[in-house]
């Protein structure tokens, strides 16, 4: 499989396999972008290419080196993750010791590290010490979502390519591919663009049933029924606060989705080119209940009380000023 065979992101495709013909191979490069990008894909791809038996400047897929380097198995090529919240001091001294070692079988040494911007700061400056002298069979790769995670003079050291969003045509092309049916991928490239950061494992079903879950609070918070009971439910069943973030981040992406459509659907009934095509009669009933100013109101507070959860650590009691700022009868029905 060669490397013009990764899913999206052309530009970098082209930029790494350059490097590989004119066999000129950066010692440090930071691949930054959304998790729908699946840089770690891209990151093996080019481990096999300065690894594999068969090809030169590409990857075959099939040869011993870039099965192996596939399953994780290849001893020259690490790709590393941190144990726990950040890169433990361990891991690091391990790599900066690693460094000074030959490959064993391979003809280079790599260095994957995955969510790199969790590296603390003083992690961060024992790593510098082998970004600035290099073995010279060694590659690093740090793998970011979260670029502004770097120190600056991690950064300057590295060479940054930034991975794009795939575009809708790739999506769909990518989903009707892994055997989705159309009506299937016409539903999913819609939501993607906006809330599925890692398309490439995105589950279907699961993704329908929360939406489902979501269109519950949707209607409850719209009649006004009961909203209360289903937000601090869900704060309390999801454990942790973190837990809490991203469950309520989808929550709130999903939900203003939904509301993009009922706005859509209050001025033309009969609009076809609404996102949650599958919910459209729920939500031409819903649309009964809510006026559009309302709608508006209520897309700021979500994305406002995502912001502050996230800043403050009280989730509970910022939930119910929300509700209470909601409910209350302060902006005019129009
Ligand atoms: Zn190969």
């Amino acid at each position: 499989m060669p490397i013009t065979d990764l899913f999206s992101n052309n530009r970098i495709k082209s930029i790494l396999s350059s490097y590989l013909k004119n066999d000129i191979i950066p010692h440090s490069m930071i691949f930054s972008g959304p998790g729908s990008a699946d840089i770690l894909s891209f990151a093996k791809a080019f481990s096999k290419s300065l690894n594999c038996l068969s090809l030169k400047d590409d990857f075959c897929g099939i040869c011993k080196n870039c099965l192996n380097i596939e399953k994780g198995t290849f001893p020259d090529v690490k790709i590393l993750s941190p144990e726990g919240q950040y890169y433990k001091k361990a891991q690091v001294t391990y790599i900066v010791e690693d460094n000074f070692r030959r490959p064993l079988i391979g003809k280079r040494k790599m260095y994957i590290l995955k969510d790199s911007h969790k590296l603390s700061e003083n992690s961060s400056n024992a790593f510098l010490k082998i970004l600035e002298e290099p073995a010279a069979s060694n590659i690093f790769i740090l793998l970011t979502n979260n670029l502004n995670g770097l120190l600056p003079t991690v950064k300057s050291r590295c060479q940054i390519l930034n991975f794009q969003y795939p575009s809708k045509p790739e999506i769909s092309k990518y989903l009707i591919k892994k055997g989705y049916n159309q009506d299937m991928v016409n539903i999913l490239s819609n939501l993607s663009g906006a809330n599925i950061d890692n398309l490439l494992e995105l589950d279907f079903n699961s993704l329908m049933q929360k939406r489902s879950n979501v269109f519950t609070v949707l209607n409850k918070l719209i009649r006004k029924r009961g909203v209360e009971d289903v937000l601090l439910d869900l704060y309390s069943k999801s454990g942790s606060r973190e837990k809490f973030i991203d469950y309520f981040r989808e929550l709130v992406n999903l939900i203003s989705l939904f509301l993009r459509d009922i706005i859509v659907l209050k001025l033309d009934k009969e609009n076809k080119h609404i996102l949650n095509i599958d919910y459209k009669e729920e939500l031409v009933n819903l649309s009964e209940y809510i006026t559009v100013n309302k709608l508006l109101f209520l897309i700021e507070k979500m994305e406002i009380l995502l912001r502050d959860i996230k800043r403050n650590l009280n989730a509970r009691v910022l939930l119910l000023e929300f509700i209470r700022s909601y409910t209350k009868r302060e902006i005019e029905d129009v």
